[in-house]
């Protein structure tokens, strides 16, 4: 990946940006502390955006210090940014056999449960896991149960936050490909914490859905209505596809750019049933300024 430019060592934008009825973001860069991801984001164009609160591909967590969670506060007021979506780290399975992983898995996201709190985060995103060496249905059954064991005693109703399941590519033993098994998770899951759904577009079409076509399109989100209730998809990923449909290939492209093309993304932010969700991309910088561009792809589209 090419090196990204740090838009925060850049002059601020001499007029605040353009903002559309839609609440629209992309996943921003954390470094420096996290409080940094706010600045970015609003120099970025957007009115919500995603983070990571410690390194995504390491065990060893940061502390977040008070002073950091309070000028975030201050920057998500002064621009009005909401929903601030933070993505669990890669390494953590909630669905592992092994009881040592899962023993170190269940204490990261309680990591990550008590970090989103404490930066008074509206959303947690979660992969459902990977259920290798066991069977699929046991893998959604011990997610919900470690998703139960990470936040108990926690108090997510207080805090506001929402714990959210992404649907997945489908790559060999991921679960969470199909929006039954999200919803499965989400099933268990919800006696015990708020829970709900994070729907990939990129991932929805390499697990095969037909989001391309305008009937399919039609017919997916009726799925997507029927499983796991369009009500309990408050943030989508917005990203295009490098891969066919039904690949299984997550690799993600610029809004309008892949397989998938830019009407899908306009149909999707123009539902009158997603009037409240959040829209998130997680596309790939290969250019300066692609962050900026993807923000903006989006943002055009929104009648
Ligand atoms: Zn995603
Ligand atoms: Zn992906």
């Amino acid at each position: 990946m090419a090196r990204e430019q740090d838009i925060l060592k850049m002059p601020p934008p001499s007029q605040p940006p353009k903002l559309t009825t839609r609440r629209i973001g992309i996943h921003t860069s954390s470094a420096g502390g996290v409080e940094n991801a706010a600045e970015r984001a609003y120099r970025l164009g957007c009115n919500g955006f995603q983070m990571f609160s410690s390194s995504p591909r390491q065990w060893a967590q940061y502390e977040l210090a008070r002073p950091q969670c309070d000028e975030m506060k201050r920057l998500r007021e002064k621009y009005d940014l909401k929903p601030l979506v933070i993505h669990t780290n890669y390494l953590i399975n909630l669905a592992s056999i092994t009881e040592d992983f899962l023993k170190k898995s269940i204490e990261a996201f309680r990591g990550e449960i008590e970090r989103a709190l404490a930066v008074c985060a509206e959303y947690l995103v979660s992969h459902p896991g990977s259920f290798r060496g066991a069977d699929r249905e046991k893998g959604l059954l011990q997610t919900a149960a470690a998703i139960a064991a990470a936040s108990h005693g926690l108090d997510l109703v207080k805090g506001g936050l929402t714990i959210l399941i992404e649907n997945t590519a489908g790559a060999e033993y991921s679960l969470g490909s199909s929006f039954e098994q999200v919803a499965e998770v989400i099933e268990h899951a919800r006696h015990h914490v708020p829970v709900g759904a994070c729907i990939d577009t990129c991932h929805t079409h390499v697990a095969g859905y037909d989001v391309v076509s305008e009937e399919g399109f039609r017919d997916t989100m009726t799925k997507l209505d029927a499983t796991i209730g369009l009500k309990n998809v408050p943030v989508f990923h917005c990203n295009d596809a490098k891969a066919a449909r039904g690949s299984k290939l997550d690799r993600h492209q610029h809004i309008g750019k892949g397989t998938i093309g830019p009407e899908p993304f306009r149909r999707l932010l123009n539902d009158p049933r997603l009037m409240d969700a959040a829209f998130i991309a997680e596309t790939p910088i290969d250019e300066p300024g692609d962050d900026r561009r993807n923000v903006a792809a989006l943002k055009a589209l929104v009648r």
